[in-house]
């Protein structure tokens, strides 16, 4: 076990270094026999200057380079303490979070969480996309208008205290804006309002300090130059 975990972590190390589009690389490192069961850090699949200059690129190698790895590597030592777990997926984990043993399911809940949410954000970061048209039918039946989707939205994401998460959920055919605290989301059995995560933006004040520091509104409004419309559209239908 030793042997995997340093393997692991010399993998993930390598992850690090490298640019996000590195994927062969990784590939080949995780294919390092027992490394394979634990979760990894996937690769952003962009440049961390994509986003300039509404996300900063500091910002982005920061936050997944490390707070995302952070989550993925306590997510991966909860598992190792509690070996019930082992081989689950991220979603079975996430889902039952009130099913897992009290040992780790804090752990399971803030650390699975994260890695969840952020494996999510990551893909719904575009610069120059718009609306498809299932999502401007879905945000017209759901809001009224663009303009009062955009507004709730806004005011969900500044409405979280402290740290944590806003996001747009399908239910039942129907478009929901909600937010949820620290790491988890929609998808867990503990979340307030359940439903199938379309989008999200991270509020926490890593997502966006260095370059708004206490200034969240700018940030949030900011998120509209980068919000990956495509990526909602597929959600959408999927
Ligand atoms: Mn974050």
């Amino acid at each position: 076990m030793k042997a995997n975990r340093r393997n692991f972590l010399k993998a993930t190390s390598v992850i690090t270094l490298g640019v996000a589009a590195n994927i062969s690389k990784a590939e080949k490192v995780f294919g390092v026999e027992g490394v394979t069961s634990a979760f990894e850090l996937p690769p952003l699949g962009y440049n961390y200057d994509a986003l300039e200059p509404f996300i900063d690129a500091q910002t982005m190698q920061i936050h997944h380079d490390k707070h995302h790895l952070a989550y993925v590597t306590k997510l991966n030592e909860a598992i190792e303490k509690e070996p019930s777990l082992k081989g689950k997926s991220l979603e079975e984990l996430i889902k039952n979070i009130n099913a897992i043993p009290e040992n780790v399911r804090g752990a399971i809940r803030n650390h699975g969480g994260g890695h969840w949410n952020h494996s999510m954000f990551w893909q719904l970061l575009k610069k120059d996309t718009k609306p498809g048209e299932k999502t401007l039918v879905a945000i017209n039946g759901s809001f009224g208008s663009m303009e009062n989707f955009k507004k709730e939205f806004e005011k969900s994401a500044m409405g979280v205290f402290g740290s944590g998460w806003a996001w747009v959920i399908l239910v039942d055919g129907k478009l929901i804006i909600c937010n949820t605290p620290n790491q988890d989301n929609p998808l867990m059995d503990i979340a307030v309002k359940k439903g199938k995560p379309i989008a999200c933006i991270d509020v926490w004040e890593h997502a966006y300090y260095l370059k708004y520091q206490n200034k969240r509104a700018d940030y949030v409004q900011g998120f509209w130059n980068v919000l990956n419309w495509d990526k909602v559209e597929t959600l959408i239908n999927s």
